[in-house]
């Protein structure tokens, strides 16, 4: 396989990285292929479209989090593994708290959950290329 520019490609591993709205999200040890003359990196067509529709769903999740309007604070949430992170902003704090590290709203947390539940079984099936059992079928 070549690259674009003529240069011979290598397997390896690289890292997806977007920041939206409300939220950030990393995904590392995704197989990709490297070119040796012009370092352009590229995922796989399958891998791309695996992370662009993740991209959407967290979209969706994260707004309809966002939305929810149980208390006026704010807070962020932020979930680290090996395989991701996954940073979340203006997240429904739950009420009566208001130090720097408030609380997530219960029922912004049952959302939330969801959303990383998708993301491990997503990041799981990219990075492994096996697809994972429907262990998070809401
Ligand atoms: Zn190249």
């Amino acid at each position: 396989m070549q690259c674009k520019c003529g240069g011979v490609l290598i397997d390896g591993k690289s890292t997806f990285r977007t920041s939206r709205k409300n939220f950030s999200l990393i995904i590392m040890n995704i197989p990709a292929k490297k070119c040796m003359r012009c370092d352009e990196v590229r995922f796989s067509g399958e891998t791309d479209e695996k992370l662009e529709l993740l991209t959407e769903r967290m979209e969706r999740g994260s707004s309809e989090i966002v939305r929810m309007k149980p208390g006026e604070v704010r807070t962020s949430f932020r979930k680290s593994t090996n395989n991701f992170t996954f940073i979340m902003e203006h997240v429904p704090a739950a009420k009566g708290t208001a130090s720097d590290d408030e609380e997530v709203a219960p029922e912004a947390a049952v959302l939330i959950k969801k959303l990383v539940n998708t993301i491990e079984r997503d990041s799981n099936e990219i990075i492994t290329g096996k697809p994972s059992a429907n262990l998070y079928d809401y």
